[in-house]
């Protein structure tokens, strides 16, 4: 799987950016492959390197329902001739919700397991258990975050985007915000917005990026002021700001991650959270996929759907 040499950015016009003297941009990683879209592309091209050096066949890795990680991994797998297993928390519902029926029908075996079984994800027992039940394979963690995918996340950007003062980012597991702030240069200031809620992110930021000795020439900050009351959790002004983004700019967000941010950025943009002149970039990371299972899920029909 090739990254495209160059990824697509666009500039957002609209009044208040006049107003605010700020420049609005969007990098569009949800665009660079069909599939595997946005932050996932990055975060699984060294390790499918990996697996292949170490000679493995099979990528086992684990999600939610809904995951995005899950979607690109049978993607990734199924592209670069491996095979994939999802270990998926909860029971399993049929038929499969679309995440899922799609990850199946790419040959990934999908494995069900109960949340007090999941949470052992890492524990070598469990780890031992599966190896037992599938035999080798390459073990990439939930969510995708490990050493590999922070060396592929800091491709992301480069020196094109020195010109932006600002990135802004979603934040999961933080791999993808980890190498963005492993890649910034001393002019550039990134935010990552938590989809999760709570404050323990912010020390398991500074934890991970101690762990994967990242040093930011520039400064960053983690915000965690936008979760709208957690992981998956919604409201009406959530969906609001997505279907408006949508016909100010023609862009689809999703309302786990990339609505978050955009709808952080935006709202400290309205409260002169940037100074006048910044010029700001989004960073799109992708994740549609997830909004069929949100519209089956909830009822509330996203743009571009
Ligand atoms: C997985 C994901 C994220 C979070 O990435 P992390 O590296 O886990 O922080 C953000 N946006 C989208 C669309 C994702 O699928």
């Amino acid at each position: 799987m090739l990254i495209p040499s160059t990824i697509p950015i666009q500039s957002l016009e609209h009044p208040l950016l006049a107003l605010k003297n700020i420049e609005l941009a969007i990098m569009r990683l949800d665009l660079i492959h069909p599939g595997v879209s946005g932050n996932k592309f990055f975060k699984l091209k060294y390790n499918l390197e990996q697996a292949r050096k170490e000679g493995k066949d099979a990528l086992l890795t684990f999600g939610g329902a809904y995951s995005n990680h899950i979607f690109a991994t049978a993607e990734a797998a199924k592209a670069e001739g491996f095979q994939s297993i999802g270990i998926i928390r909860g029971e399993r519902t049929d038929p499969l919700n679309p995440t899922l029926a799609h990850a199946e029908s790419l040959g990934m075996k999908l494995h069900f397991v109960d949340r007090e079984t999941y949470r052992g994800k890492s524990e070598p027992n469990f780890i031992n258990h599966l190896e037992n039940l599938f035999g080798d394979f390459y073990l990439i963690p939930e969510g995708g975050t490990n050493e590999s995918a922070i060396k592929g996340t800091r491709e992301i950007i480069g020196e094109d985007e020195d010109q932006f003062s600002h990135l802004a980012v979603s934040i999961g597991t933080g791999g993808t915000f980890a190498g963005l702030a492993g890649s910034i240069s001393s002019t550039q200031k990134l935010i990552g917005f938590s989809s999760l809620k709570g404050e323990f992110i912010h020390s398991e930021i500074e934890q991970l990026l101690s762990e994967s000795r990242i040093f930011s020439e520039g400064s960053y900050q983690v915000n965690s002021e936008y979760h709208f009351g957690g992981y998956g959790k919604y409201n009406p002004e959530l969906i609001e700001f997505i279907q408006e983004f949508y016909e100010n700019f023609g862009i689809v967000l999703d309302p786990i991650y990339t609505g978050k941010m955009a709808f952080g950025v935006w709202d400290l943009i309205k409260r002169d959270g940037f100074e006048p002149q910044s010029k700001i970039l989004l960073i799109h990371t992708g994740g549609l996929q997830g909004n069929l299972g949100f519209t089956e899920r909830t009822g509330i029909i996203l743009p571009g759907s």
